[in-house]
């Protein structure tokens, strides 16, 4: 039995992973669960999985999960708080550590679970994007796994050469180019006019995909996609020019690997995360995720566009931020939450989020990027920054 933690359970990885879980409960155990605020969510997920530990970050809301816990006889024991979050990622008792807490709240249990040795199966790219090199080297110190869950990742992840657990590095095995494929979300057809008006309800309405708020919009922006860029460079050791994205509408192309030889290798299925989420549960054997199997003959073909800077200038701004190295992508990752943040408040234009994010990376200089609190202090730093520019 494989004990698992799944941190950000309630959101949309956490549903797709527990529904994942409950289709091979004779090979995973649910060790603990957590949550930010969302107790009822979490009560109905812990009468279901029985875990040892609930983990909510709010206080007030693990007292209510605590007491409909104990009415119903649950015998989960309820934690709370950030530090509760970083300890139960590196609890001993658990082997397998889900990180699918959004945003930059994800990166010390992250961290964590990468010191204590796990296997993490990552979803939280933000982690990545804010200190790449530290959690890369965290998790080699430590013989941690990281095994990526993002759809393209993982796509990748399936196309690259089988390795060495521990080899992330493919520049040397005839790696030409990695092909990032982007649905284009659900913007791609608009005008810059039509832009101008976009409200958060028709921001966070995915065409192919079902994702929380916050993606939703980054994949509107395609800020996603340009994450996504600096997630793969850490991932793969791969420089931001051997890196490419493409539009694809129909999300059936995850991503791609060309090799020198002139094979492209791709991985395809129906845009279901319960997919990735499954190969990196049961990696390197393969188990039932539920999803449909794809029908091609429906599906019909395959539609490629290249993705314009123009049309989308968070993606250029990810680029930009990568080749500049150190802080920049924890800068622009800060302010990328923060400008989300205020536009689903209606304090921002859609359009203007790219502007924020734009002149947040001007005014905060960049640093080495090796040290724990040196990227909080440019996370710190950013997020002022941000809420400057939009007041
Ligand atoms: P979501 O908003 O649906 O869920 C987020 C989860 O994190 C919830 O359980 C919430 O309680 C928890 N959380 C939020 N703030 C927290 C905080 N401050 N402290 C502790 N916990 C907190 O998000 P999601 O769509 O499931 O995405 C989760 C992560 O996975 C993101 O980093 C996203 O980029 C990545 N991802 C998601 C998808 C997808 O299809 N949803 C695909 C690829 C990658
Ligand atoms: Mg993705």
């Amino acid at each position: 039995m494989r004990q698992v933690t799944l941190l950000g359970a309630t959101g949309s990885i956490g549903d797709s992973t527990l529904d994942v879980l409950a289709r091979h409960t004779e090979k995973y155990q649910v060790y603990a669960l957590t949550a930010n605020q969302a107790s009822e969510k979490l009560f109905e997920q812990c009468q279901r999985f029985q875990p040892k530990v609930a983990v909510m970050r709010d206080r007030d809301a693990a007292r209510t999960l605590q007491i409909a816990l104990k009415e119903a006889g649950i015998k989960t024991e309820v934690r709370y708080g950030d530090a509760a979050l970083t300890e139960i990622a590196a609890d001993p008792q658990s082997d397998i550590v889900v990180a699918a807490i959004v945003g930059s709240a994800g990166l010390l249990p992250t961290l964590a679970a990468a010191k204590a040795g796990k296997r993490i199966l990552l979803a939280n790219k933000e982690a990545l994007v804010m200190s790449g090199a530290l959690l890369m080297q965290t998790v080699m110190d430590n013989g941690a796994e990281l095994l990526p869950v993002d759809s393209e990742h993982n796509a990748i992840w399936q196309c690259l050469p089988v390795s060495d657990s521990q080899q992330y590095h493919f520049a040397d095995k005839g790696v030409r180019r990695l092909i990032l494929t982007a649905s284009g979300g659900p913007f791609r057809d608009w005008s810059a006019a039509d832009l101008a008006t976009v409200t958060p309800e028709q921001a966070v309405a995915h065409p192919n995909w079902s994702m929380g708020q916050k993606i939703s919009v980054d994949s509107a922006t395609m800020m996603n996609k340009g994450l996504e860029v600096v997630e793969a460079h850490w991932l793969f050791g791969l420089p931001a020019n051997q890196i490419e994205v493409v539009l694809h509408r129909q999300s059936i192309i995850h991503s791609m690997v060309d090799y020198l030889d002139g094979s492209v290798l791709a991985q395809m299925g129906n845009p279901d995360m319960r997919t990735p989420i499954a190969n990196t549960l049961a990696w390197p054997e393969r188990i039932d995720s539920g999803v449909m199997p794809l029908d091609l003959i429906s599906v019909g073909r395959l539609d490629f566009k290249a993705a314009s800077f123009a049309q989308f200038p968070c993606l250029k701004l990810a680029y930009q931020a990568l080749k500049a190295g150190g802080t920049s992508t924890a800068i622009l990752n800060a302010a990328n939450e923060v400008a989300v943040s205020a536009f689903l408040e209606n304090r921002l234009k859609f359009i203007d989020i790219a502007t924020v994010i734009e002149q947040t990376l001007m005014a905060v200089s960049s640093q080495t990027a090796d040290d724990l609190e040196v990227i909080l202090e440019a996370d710190r730093l950013a997020r002022q920054q941000a809420e400057r520019v939009i007041c």
